[in-house]
């Protein structure tokens, strides 16, 4: 199954993503990923267990991030194949659990919009839906995003300069940790029991916001 994991808060937020992940080794996985947000967006991610990443990962500063442990469906365990993926900017993240099904129609388009892609993943047609559709508004490019894509998917998207995460989900759990200013996000309760333990399940087709201090979830396709 795989898992993902979001921390939005005023606590740094690499080894808060590391440690939740590690939290979700269970369900399995191939690669593993984190990304933090300040002015820019920083990655690190490959092909190896959760602690090889921790080890490998070099200090990335910000308090505001992404994570994911991956089970490849399309394109092979690999670095570049590893989550998160980023946007031809590089100021867009996204983590994705599930599978896009009309991923090769959008990657089409997008491409011949003038996006780049580089890996062979289903997920990347995601940060370039985000990137194509954002114009200062995270919500709405989410929203928009959620609009074209079909298949499954539990997703969480980071913007640089931005202290907030999108979140969406359909048909692949998703869960929100809420915490003293400072809120979680993440496939499983395991994940963030370290931290807190009250909890709010997403529902298929909900789409949200979530700063340190506001969680706003709406279903999608509603105002
Ligand atoms: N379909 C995506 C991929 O192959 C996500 C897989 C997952 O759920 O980990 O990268």
């Amino acid at each position: 199954m795989c898992g993902i994991v979001g921390y939005v808060g005023s606590k740094q937020a690499q080894p808060i993503l590391l440690n939740c992940l590690g939290r979700l080794e269970y369900r399995g996985y191939d690669s593993c990923g984190v990304a933090v947000s300040s002015n820019n967006i920083n990655t690190c991610k490959d092909a190896i267990r959760v602690a090889a990443l921790k080890k490998a990962a070099p200090p990335l500063s910000g308090t505001t991030g992404i994570g994911h442990t991956r089970w490849a469906t399309h394109g092979e365990p690999s670095q570049i194949n590893a989550h998160p993926h980023l946007d031809c900017t590089g100021h867009i993240a996204v983590v994705h659990n599930g599978v896009i099904n009309n991923f090769q129609k959008l990657k089409q388009q997008l491409t011949s919009e003038g996006h780049k892609f580089i890996s062979e993943t289903d997920t990347e047609v995601i940060s370039h839906l985000i990137e194509k559709y954002y114009d200062g508004y995270l919500e709405k490019a989410l929203e928009a995003t959620l609009s074209d894509i079909e298949g499954s998917y539990a997703i969480i998207v980071t913007v640089a300069c931005e202290s907030k995460l999108g979140v969406a989900r359909k048909n692949t759990p998703l869960i929100i940790g809420i915490g003293d200013r400072e809120n979680f996000i993440a496939s499983d309760v395991p994940a963030i029991l370290d931290y807190t333990d009250r909890v709010m399940y997403l529902e298929d087709d909900d789409i949200g916001i979530i700063t340190a201090d506001s969680i706003k979830i709406r279903r999608h396709g509603t105002e």
